[in-house]
């Protein structure tokens, strides 16, 4: 494959400014690493949070943000053995980890403090051709469609995840609130995972959305007995709750609407904090867990339920250029599903 010398890219150059589409020089992977021509890229709320440089610890300007990047391995660095030119790959939020560490030697590399951060620390797949690190990038199968595929690599295996972490069982019922790029995917792993899905939303179109991804019942959110709505349907509370709203509203209501003995795993991140009833997760021996992304294994897992189609993410494509508009559309809360960024690779 003949690899040029520049590529296209979008870059955040200054916080909160619009992002440039710049020719940057395509990078040269070093050892254990590879180089992935992409084909498409998914935009992900975080995204917007490191353009604008909004969490505690900022990336370093300049850099190319997206961690939802499909694409073929267009060269391999030194010592990349299991992997050839030509494969079908996919770049996560996982850049990579140490490798060592107690996290890591535990099937907890997503916790690994040395971890680094595709279109974050590291430079990610919002560009013609992006790095990858090959003990870390996912396996596609060879006929996969990039654009269905990317929304998976984030959005996918973060709800997977989240929803395995509520230790819900095959026909209990799965509380799910906010029915974005996140939760609409939820909805269709729960679903398929045999849990019985309820979900919670502000806007009546993500509800429908969720009705036909398989929800057996929806509730809006913004209604005062939203909570006592879903206890009622579901015979006492869900057994998991998984928020992946970003209003803090949301996560008190999730605590109502949990079963006794049920578990709670947060995966929006509104900033701020919110009030935890005291009385009610002693009495009810509830359990209110973090989830973050997921693991190579949980990656897996996640990309073979869409591989076999029980679960396909609702997207809208664009081009590379219109990244600042998709922002735009998206800090609105205007997006329905996922957009992902269309690239000349594949
Ligand atoms: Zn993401
Ligand atoms: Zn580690």
């Amino acid at each position: 494959m003949t690899i040029p010398q520049t590529m296209r890219a979008a870059v955040v150059r200054d916080f909160g400014r619009p992002l440039s589409i710049e020719e940057w020089p395509v990078p040269r992977p070093g050892p254990g690493k590879v180089l992935v021509r992409i084909a498409a890229s998914g935009v992900c709320h975080t995204d917007l949070h490191a353009a604008d440089g909004d969490w505690p610890v900022r990336p370093a300007v300049p850099f190319i943000p997206g961690h939802e990047g499909v694409g073929r391995v267009a060269a391999l660095g030194a010592g990349v053995s299991h992997l050839e030119e030509g494969d079908l790959v996919g770049i996560a939020w996982l850049h990579d980890a140490c490798g060592h560490c107690e996290y890591c030697i535990t099937g907890w590399e997503t916790l690994c403090e040395a971890q680094h951060n595709s279109g974050y620390s590291v430079n990610g797949c919002m560009a013609e051709y992006a790095l990858g690190n090959a003990a870390y990038v996912a396996r596609l199968p060879e006929h996969s469609d990039p654009v269905a595929m990317a929304p998976i690599l984030c959005a996918g295996v973060t709800t997977y995840k989240g929803i395995k972490e509520t230790g819900a069982r095959p026909g209990q019922w799965i509380a799910i609130s906010g029915i974005g790029g996140l939760g609409h995917l939820a909805v269709q792993y729960a679903t398929a995972m045999g849990l019985r899905v309820v979900a919670l939303d502000v806007a009546e179109d993500k509800l429908a959305l969720a009705r036909t991804d398989g929800a057996e019942i929806v509730v809006n959110a913004s209604l005062d007995n939203a909570a006592q709505r879903v206890i009622d349907a579901t015979g006492g509370g869900a057994h998991g709750v998984l928020v992946t709203a970003v209003s803090r509203p949301a996560f008190g209501q999730a605590l109502q609407m949990a079963r006794r003995r049920g578990t709670v795993s947060l995966v929006g991140l509104p900033p701020g904090t919110f009030e935890t009833p005291i009385f009610e997760v002693v009495l009810k021996r509830i359990t209110v867990r973090g989830s973050i992304v997921g693991t190579r294994q949980d990656l897996a897992e996640a990309i073979a339920f869409a591989a076999a189609g029980k679960v396909r993410a609702h997207t809208q494509t664009a081009a590379l250029e219109d990244v600042d508009s998709v922002f735009a559309e998206l800090k609105a809360g205007r997006v329905t599903g996922r957009v992902v960024l269309k690239l000349d690779g594949q």
